[in-house]
């Protein structure tokens, strides 16, 4: 069986992060750990957190570093995660955060953290063409539906497009990542731990592109531990 990994996925709404993420988390048999998924499900369980997390997720706002972090200790503390490692999708969103992840982490570190470049103008068409299944979150999009009317190919879920895919929320979303992401990928480069791939292509050549980066550090036997 290949080695497990420890992995950051960064890059724009719309880079193709769920998509590679799901992925790498096959390629590696690691879980994936959404921060957005845990929030979308929080919120149609209706728990207390979801009812909070609601109006700022569709207006497309960032959620406090606390919540974000204890719900991410918590699950990277279970035995999945400990036995293998994790593909994290959607945190690190800030410093503050990448501080506390490495904190928790503690006395290993990340693998990797990987920057899915992509221009703004293409995530725009993406994300206007993304479509999601409210119940397992797989991606499809107006181009590649699913087989039968909008019911997910993976769990028969209701396939819909996002409350936070309007227009308005995805440009407030767009900016909140320049200002309080982009820092973090050269927070992760000064330490050693970024490489960046293009997000463009088919989703199989971004995925190669992603594996082979990994394997190369791991090769050179740099961060894995
Ligand atoms: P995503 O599916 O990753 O785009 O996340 C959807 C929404 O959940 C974001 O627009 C935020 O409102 C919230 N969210 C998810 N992850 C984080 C995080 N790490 N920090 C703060 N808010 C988050």
């Amino acid at each position: 069986m290949v080695p497990g990994a420890r992995l950051v996925v960064l890059g724009k709404q719309g880079a193709g992060k769920g998509t590679q993420c799901v992925r790498l988390s096959h390629h590696y048999v690691v879980p994936h750990v959404s921060t957005g998924d845990m929030l979308r499900a929080a919120v149609k369980q209706g728990t207390a957190m979801g009812k909070k997390a609601k109006s700022l997720m569709d207006r497309g706002e960032l959620l406090g570093d606390d919540l974000i972090m204890d719900m991410v200790t918590e699950r990277l503390g279970e035995k999945d995660v400990r036995a293998r490692g994790f593909v994290l999708d959607g945190c690190p969103r800030t410093v503050s955060q990448a501080e506390r992840l490495a904190a928790i982490l503690a006395p290993y570190d990340l693998d990797l953290a990987i920057d899915l470049e992509v221009h703004t103008g293409q995530v725009l068409r993406r994300l206007a063409a993304r479509r999601v299944c409210v119940d397992c979150g797989a991606n499809y999009s107006t181009s590649t539906p699913p087989l039968i009317s909008w019911t997910c190919d993976v769990c028969g879920g209701e396939v819909i497009q996002r409350e936070d895919d309007t227009e308005e929320a995805i440009s407030r979303r767009l900016e909140i990542y320049e200002l309080q992401t982009t820092p973090l990928i050269e927070w992760y480069r000064s330490r050693g731990q970024l490489e960046s791939v293009p997000g463009t292509g088919t989703p199989d050549a971004v995925t190669r592109r992603m594996v082979k980066v990994i394997e190369d550090r791991r090769n050179r036997g740099s961060g894995f531990g």
